[in-house]
């Protein structure tokens, strides 16, 4: 992966998801509502990765127990609703993950796990870019490789013009330099 400028950790397609509408849908956010949600996350050649979580919902959090063949955790997220235009409500999730400075608390629709977390968040706090974002990253940094390489290439025509009008200038002044020569007596 080119990560060459950039600060992106992963893409948000490689990583486990919890979309608070897929979980509206699932009925996950009825207070008291409890079961289980899985993944499955297909590799190259085959190769799958199943995950789990059992969950439970209070009137305010989203508790999971997650556990993958690496990982195994706790965590909880607050539930936030918002009144739409047209009646009715939409539930958002609060980013519970942990950094340096404190809990995100970012409101967000989806939370991620990447292979290497023991939490999920927020892209934000995971430093996830969308696989188009990336993929518009590689096609600007070639663009911008082809300025460099077109920009050079000018810079060297433009040296090696002015360095034939110097040279040309030179020849000029060593012509007249050369006819200024007084004609000395031979031998
Ligand atoms: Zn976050």
């Amino acid at each position: 992966m080119a990560t060459r400028g950039k600060t992106h950790l992963g893409l948000v397609e490689d990583a486990l998801k919890i979309d608070a509408r897929d979980l509206r849908h699932l009925g996950v956010f009825r207070t008291g509502a409890f079961g289980q949600l899985t993944w499955d996350l297909t590799w190259g050649q085959g190769q799958s990765q199943l995950a789990e979580a059992n969950y439970w919902t209070t009137e305010t959090e989203l508790i999971l127990d997650f556990k993958d063949n690496d990982r195994s955790f706790r965590q909880s997220a607050r539930i936030v609703q918002q009144d739409c235009h047209l009646g009715g409500f939409r539930r958002w999730l609060l980013c519970p993950y942990r950094g340096s400075v404190g809990v995100c608390f970012r409101r967000v629709r989806c939370l991620y796990l990447p292979a290497w977390a023991n939490e999920f968040g927020c892209r934000n706090c995971h430093r996830l870019i969308h696989r188009s974002a990336h993929e518009h990253d590689a096609r600007v940094d070639r663009l911008r490789k082809n300025i460099d390489l077109l920009e050079a290439t000018v810079n060297d025509q433009s040296g090696t013009l002015s360095a034939n009008l110097r040279r040309q200038r030179l020849a000029t002044k060593a012509l007249q330099r050369g006819y200024c020569r007084p004609n000395l007596p031979r031998g």
